[in-house]
């Protein structure tokens, strides 16, 4: 066998699907053997809870849409290099091709997979995907990098997005498919525990799932999308962010599809262009400036008093949905069961976090990596980091969300709460239960418990906030 008719190892990382799929449709086109591969590398992507569990889904459901297409998807565990190393020996794999990512760490590890595959003689390329734009695609005039979203909008605006491509027409399979793991060996459900059954129901991973949720977006919600997108308790969003993370939609499909709506007139959808542009953003600032993951994007605020201790109580109390501040509980309940918060609610619970509670973001993100199913590093970092107002085009600290204040606006009538707040209700709703059956029995909460009174009440949590931020910011 040459080279040139040899198996291609296709490694799928965070893009499993295969419509819009650039460089699977590549690997397809040669007309050569592809072997779709899926490595759970964790010394590299050491995953929270509920993102390793919606990925344990993401991947069976990928398997079988790859099986019903004849083909298959091979699983292995441990370090990449290792494991394509082996692969590329039992197979006789002449390629290993994989789509782009974009965090530090994964590129450390890709530069390295790349520079020994090529310098063996076996063709190693990495292809887009992930992204509308790449990230070092999109520069200012002097050719840096934005570090203000509308300026970026308006950038990505004038670029061609490029048509998005078809699943590929033909899969060659190898003459003999290589052994895999067993994806129920990985356990993927273990560290949720016994909220594994509940955020299951909330779940509807795959790529078929995915384009039938952007299909009903795009049909029933897009057009009230920018009226109705701010309410917590409405459905009102398109709830795409997990097939996103996972590269189970391609954010070049929902993009063309929104242009259309838009094209025939719907008010919404330019607001939703805007989001995925967000979505965009938050690449284009982890790929230029990486400390946004990790550390304080603007370094003056690295003094500021936040505490960074996990035991603190209100943190902990937080992370529970016990702070007493109905709106900020009912964000974090919602979180712990469906594994997805509304976004106006992660904004009021980062805002709490932060400023009334003076916890550093880290720790909140953190909280969120653990338990978001649409957990995704850049948007996850960029989100705290703007609430805190330590990131770029950051909301001003001095901007405090009240959580009263928000709740009389977004929930009006107290739907939100009232679906997630079981404690003080004579008929609590099933979704409020729910948080009770998910929490660990350690947390010794039940909802015949009382409803508990706030740490700090919420205007001397503002005060509290505004004055370290006057003394760590004196006006000039
Ligand atoms: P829609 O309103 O339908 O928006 C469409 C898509 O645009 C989303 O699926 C998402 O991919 C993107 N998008 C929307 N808003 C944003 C935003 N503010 N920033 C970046 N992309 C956006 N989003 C994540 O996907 N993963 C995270 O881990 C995450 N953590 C966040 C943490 C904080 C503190 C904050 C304030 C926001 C965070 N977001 C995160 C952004 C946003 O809350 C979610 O993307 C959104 O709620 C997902 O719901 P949806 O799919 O219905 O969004």
């Amino acid at each position: 066998m040459t080279n040139s008719d040899s198996p291609i190892i296709f490694w799928f990382r965070r893009d499993l699907r295969i419509t819009d799929h650039p460089g699977f449709h590549a690997a397809c086109a040669t007309g050569r053997p592809v072997i779709p591969v899926f490595l759970h590398d964790e010394g590299v992507e050491r995953l929270g809870a509920a993102p390793k569990f919606r990925l344990g889904l993401g991947l069976a459901a990928f398997a079988a849409e790859l099986e019903r297409l004849g083909s298959a998807l091979i699983l292995r565990r441990g370090p990449a290099l290792q494991s394509l190393q082996a692969l590329v020996e039992e197979t006789g794999a002449g390629a290993v091709w994989w789509t782009r990512g974009y965090d530090s760490v994964t590129i450390d590890r890709d530069t390295g997979v790349k520079t020994w595959f090529n310098s063996n003689d076996i063709d190693a390329r990495s292809f887009p995907g992930h992204l509308l734009f790449e990230p070092w695609k999109v520069t200012t005039v002097t050719g840096g990098y934005y570090k203000v979203y509308s300026p970026f909008w308006r950038a990505v605006c004038q670029r061609d997005v490029g048509p998005a491509l078809p699943a590929p027409s033909r899969f060659v399979k190898p003459a003999f498919w290589p052994e895999t793991e067993a994806l129920s060996s990985w356990q993927m459900d273990a560290p949720v525990n016994r909220a594994a059954p509940i955020l299951r129901r909330h779940q509807s991973p795959g790529e078929v799932a995915a384009l039938a949720k952007l299909d009903r977006f795009i049909g029933d919600r897009i057009g009230s999308y920018k009226n109705n997108r701010d309410f917590p308790a409405l459905d009102a969003t398109s709830e795409l962010s997990d097939h996103f993370s996972l590269g189970e939609l391609s954010p070049r499909i929902a993009w063309h599809r929104a242009q259309e709506a838009m094209r025939a007139g719907s008010a919404g959808a330019e607001h939703f262009l805007k989001e995925l542009v967000w979505r965009e953003f938050a690449y284009h600032l982890m790929f230029n400036s990486p400390r946004i993951l990790d550390r304080n994007w603007r370094e003056e605020w690295d003094n500021f008093p936040w505490s960074e201790d996990p035991e603190n109580p209100g943190f902990v109390r937080w992370c529970r949905g016990q702070t007493g501040v109905p709106m900020v509980d009912a964000a974090m309940r919602e979180m712990y069961v469906t594994g997805r918060m509304h976004n106006r609610a992660r904004m009021i619970a980062a805002s709490y976090l932060t400023k009334h509670l003076m916890i550093h973001w880290k720790l909140g993100m953190d909280w969120f990596a653990e338990c978001l199913t649409d957990w995704d590093p850049a948007s996850n970092a960029m989100g705290w980091q703007w609430v805190a107002g330590s990131g770029p085009d950051a909301a001003p600290y001095f901007r405090v969300f009240n959580p009263e204040t928000q709740a009389a606006k977004f929930d009006p009538d107290g739907a939100y709460v009232n679906r997630w707040v079981a404690e003080g209700q004579a008929r609590p709703a099933a979704t409020a239960l729910e948080f009770f059956d998910a929490i660990p029995r350690g947390w010794g909460l039940s909802p015949e418990g009382t409803y508990p009174i706030p740490g700090i009440a919420l205007d001397a949590g503002r005060k509290r906030a505004l004055a370290a931020y006057s003394t760590a910011f004196p006006p000039r």
